[in-house]
């Protein structure tokens, strides 16, 4: 089969440089090809993505969770994709560890070369692709706040400082949600839409019980409170993501929220747009290297 590894010098805290001799050794024990096409600018790996998607079977995603939305948003823009296997390589890591990937090079690689693909749900938000996360509000855009400087010193801890901070300044603004027939007026602090459990480096186990393929997403929108609004959401974080009093929870396939110019949308932990958006799910969009563990509790 045919590899082409797709990496980011500049995700995380240290280049995937120095491990290519690494990955290079263990392909040459295989019958596989691999090439190598490391990113040039911002974008380059989704431009690449789609005008290499034809020539190979797998690409070979090392980089944190920018990197693969990326690669994604240049695979859906075409027919034939091949199987898309991540490497983890940034700092929170969140697209691998919900696909069970390890975080050891070699062991990630190990697997990557013994699963079969699953075929995984993506989704949009307005022209946007994404994998797991959407977000406005509070914490929603601390992930592309960090400097880069302060992750290379602190590495995680430099979001738990950012977060802090920011669980100080008092979000509120408004929303009007319809899903599955129904049309609310909100009045919130934060947004959060996951399609698995696992967000910022942390595990929700309390979040939704939804899978990978089965073609729906999963919004909790936060109400806003003036007393005990930092305890309330340190409290979620804390219980696994389990619902709150007085918050709303929503599955569907498809959304449409309508919000102010000045509400900021995340997604996959980068800065995607503003104002109102559209939420669709694509069902088995894109086939994907997933642990054995995973394919048995998340498809
Ligand atoms: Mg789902």
């Amino acid at each position: 089969m045919k590899y082409l590894l797709l990496y980011n010098p500049v995700s995380g805290r240290q280049s995937f440089k120095k491990h290519i001799a690494l990955v290079k050794n263990m392909f040459a024990k295989t019958e596989h090809e691999l090439d190598i096409y490391e990113s040039k600018k911002g974008n380059d790996l989704k431009e690449q993505a789609t005008k290499q998607a034809s020539m190979y079977d797998v690409f070979l995603v090392a980089g944190g969770d920018g990197t693969i939305n990326e690669v994604v948003n240049g695979l859906m823009q075409v027919e034939k994709k091949p199987v898309i296997a991540v490497i983890p390589g940034g700092t929170a890591n969140d697209t691998a560890a919900m696909l069970g990937i390890p975080r050891n090079l070699k062991k990630a690689i190990k697997l990557i070369l013994e699963e079969d693909p699953a075929m995984i749900d993506i989704n949009r938000m307005n022209h946007r692709y994404f994998i797991y996360a959407a977000a406005s509000g509070v914490l929603s855009k601390i992930s592309y706040d960090v400097s880069r400087r302060h992750i290379h010193k602190y590495g995680y801890l430099a979001y738990v400082f950012a977060a802090m901070k920011d669980l100080g300044k008092d979000y509120k603004y408004n929303l009007t949600i319809e899903c599955n027939e129904q049309k609310l007026n909100l009045e919130c602090m934060m947004v959060l839409g996951l399609a698995s459990k696992r967000v910022g480096g942390m595990w929700l186990s309390n979040f939704a019980n939804s899978k990978l393929n089965d073609g729906l997403f999963e919004f909790r929108i936060f109400k806003r409170h003036h007393a005990f609004r930092v305890f309330r959401l340190v409290s979620f974080f804390l219980r696994g993501g389990r619902q709150l009093k007085a918050d709303y929870h929503f599955v569907s396939n498809k959304f449409k929220i309508t919000a102010n110019n000045d509400v900021n949308w995340n997604v996959d932990g980068e800065f995607a747009m503003s104002g109102s958006i559209d939420i669709e799910v694509y069902q088995k969009a894109l086939p994907i290297i997933v642990s054995k563990r995973v394919k048995k509790r998340s498809f």
